[in-house]
C-alpha cells in the first residue's frame, strides 16, 4: 500500500492459465526496468513474483495462458470483471498455444495415453485463446513475448494510449538487420514472410529459418509460402507441421495446416 500523501498508483495483476510461465518470466527478466516499473505500478496480484495480494479491481491485467479446463473457463470471467484493461500475453493466451494441438485430436485418447487415471482429469476438448471467452483490450504475441514489446504495452496502457507495435512480418525485421535471406541463399525453409514481427528475426540472424513463434502477421499469404516450401522439397506432411506448432490454432495458420491435411508421398 502506498503512503497516504502519494497519488494512487495503477494496480497491476498478472494471471496464469494453461501455460509454461515463460511469458511471465519475460516480465521478471526486465531487470533494468523492473524497479522503475515497480515504482510506477502497484503490483496487486502476481504469484510468480510475490505472495502478497492486494484485492482488485485492477487497472491492468496481464493474462498468460489458454483456457483448457472448466475451472479456467469460469475464472477468466472473474478476471475480466475485476480488470479495467485486459492484455493477453503470448501464443497460449492469444492463439491457444502448442496445447491447441489437441483441437485436432481426441482429447480422451490423449489423456488415456498420458495419465494412469484419466478419470481424474477435468479438461476441455479444446485449448482456446482468452479472446474466445471475454473481451480483450490488446493481444501481445510471441512464444515467449518480447520484453521490449511488453514494456511498450504496459507503458501504453498506463498512459491510456494504444501500443505502438507494428503487425508487419519477421521479413521486415530481418531485412532491417541486414541479414542474407536463408531461403534465397541456402534454400532453408523460413516462416518469416507470414510471421508477426517482434523477435528481431533472431533465427534468420543465426542462419536458421523462422519457426513462427509470434503467429500470423497482420496481412499474410500462407498459401503462397506453402508453394515455396513445396518447391524446397518439404512434403505435404512437413508443410502441415510447420504451421502446426506454437500458434497451431491461430486462424491463418490453422487453415493453412488443414489444407495439407492428407499426407502424400513426395
Ligand atoms: S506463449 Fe510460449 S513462452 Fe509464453 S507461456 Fe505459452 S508456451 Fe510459455
Ligand atoms: S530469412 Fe526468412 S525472415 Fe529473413 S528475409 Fe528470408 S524469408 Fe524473410
Amino acid at each position: 500500500m502506498g503512503h497516504q500523501d502519494e497519488p494512487a498508483r495503477p494496480r497491476l495483476a498478472v494471471w496464469k492459465f494453461a501455460s509454461c510461465d515463460g511469458c511471465q518470466l519475460t516480465l521478471l527478466n526486465c531487470e533494468d526496468e523492473l524497479l522503475e516499473l515497480a515504482g510506477a505500478v502497484e503490483i496487486g496480484y502476481f504469484p510468480e513474483a510475490t505472495q502478497a495480494v492486494v484485492e482488485g479491481p485492477y487497472d491492468l491485467s496481464l493474462v498468460e495462458g489458454s483456457v483448457t479446463t472448466p475451472g479456467d473457463r469460469d475464472r477468466i470471467h472473474e478476471v475480466r470483471a475485476a480488470s479495467r484493461r485486459v492484455v493477453t500475453i503470448g501464443a497460449c493466451a492469444t492463439a491457444g498455444g502448442i496445447q491447441a494441438l489437441r483441437n485436432v485430436a481426441d482429447v480422451d485418447e490423449l489423456s488415456a495415453a498420458v495419465y494412469a487415471h484419466p478419470e481424474y482429469i477435468a479438461t476441455l476438448a479444446d485449448s482456446t485463446p482468452i479472446s474466445a471467452h471475454v473481451p480483450v483490450d490488446y493481444e501481445l504475441r510471441g512464444c515467449p513475448i518480447d520484453r521490449g514489446q511488453l514494456l511498450e504495452v504496459i507503458a501504453a496502457f498506463l498512459h491510456d494510449r494504444r501500443p505502438r507495435i507494428s503487425d508487419e512480418s519477421v521479413c521486415m525485421e530481418c531485412k532491417r538487420r541486414g541479414n542474407v535471406c536463408v531461403t534465397v541463399a541456402h534454400g532453408t525453409p523460413c516462416l518469416g514472410p507470414v510471421t508477426h514481427a517482434g523477435c528481431g528475426a533472431i533465427c534468420p540472424s543465426y542462419d536458421r529459418g523462422c519457426y513462427g513463434c509470434f503467429g500470423p502477421a497482420g496481412t499474410v499469404n500462407p498459401q503462397s509460402l506453402s508453394r515455396r516450401l513445396r518447391e524446397l522439397e518439404l512434403s505435404e506432411r512437413d508443410v502441415r507441421r510447420v504451421f502446426a506448432t506454437f500458434n497451431a490454432a491461430a486462424p491463418a495458420f490453422a487453415a493453412e495446416s488443414a489444407r495439407h491435411d492428407e499426407p502424400t508421398s513426395s
